[in-house]
């Protein structure tokens, strides 16, 4: 039998993993956020004291590296070495980490085929950043969410404020450009639009509107199989 996946790629905080959500408990597909997994990586890499550029430390390291998913009442939790680690993972640090160790090839091979796995025995929506030109090439539906970078960092910003942390505006948008111009110039699967995606720009749309086009993108197609 072959299982749906819709893949959503797109930058940081374009509202991926909220519009992922809801999608997946409307359809009754499985959710799957990849960036929790680079996270996950990151958060190994930082706890044995490794910089997300340490190219030779990373290769050394990665093979320690087993991670688990578990999905708990529909929340997706990352188990480190036997450790729940999902809260410790969401910080604007490991963010930078997860994009920095992300750019090394040892580490998306190592994470390729337990992706693939995921969307091998379900039907699934997952979200990341080449999931459509990598990890599911042929997905069923491919959508590249963006917003523009103000837009992005506004929201970043409210969410920080919201789990009571200190940021500066300025430092939410800085650090999001940074990880944007890393995610899309990294020499291995950098983040870019496959061909056949889907395009849809969420900077004047609230999270109705856009899980509204995406279902009908996604209705549309899946009636045609
Ligand atoms: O989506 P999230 O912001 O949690 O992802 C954290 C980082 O993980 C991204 O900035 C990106 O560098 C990396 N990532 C990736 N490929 C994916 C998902 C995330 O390289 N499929």
């Amino acid at each position: 039998m072959n299982y749906i996946s819709i893949a959503i790629d797109g930058p940081g905080g374009a509202g991926k993993s909220t519009v992922a959500k809801r999608l997946a408990s409307e359809l009754g597909y499985h959710y799957v956020d990849t960036g929790a997994i680079y996270r996950t990586v990151g958060y190994h890499m930082s706890l044995m004291g490794i910089g997300p550029k340490d190219k030779d430390g990373i290769e050394r390291c990665i093979d320690d590296v087993n991670i688990q998913i578990e999905w708990q009442d529909g929340v997706q939790h990352m188990f480190l070495n036997g450790q729940d680690v999902t809260g410790e993972i969401r910080t604007p640090e490991m963010s930078m980490m997860a994009s920095g160790v992300s750019a090394q090839k040892c580490v998306r091979d190592y994470l390729l085929q337990m992706q693939r796995d995921l969307a091998r025995t379900q039907n699934v929506i997952m979200d990341g950043r080449d999931i459509g030109t990598v990890v599911l090439p042929n997905a069923t539906v491919k959508i590249y969410l963006t917003a523009s970078a103000e837009v992005r960092a506004e929201r970043r910003f409210l969410e920080l404020q919201g789990k009571g942390e200190k940021v500066k505006f300025e430092d939410v948008l800085k650090e999001l450009i940074a990880r944007d111009q890393q995610d899309m110039n990294r020499a291995i699967a950098p983040l870019k639009q496959a061909d056949d995606a889907f395009v849809v720009d969420a900077s004047y749309k609230n999270v109705d509107e856009v899980v509204a086009e995406i279902k009908d993108i996604i209705g549309r197609k899946v009636a045609a199989l």
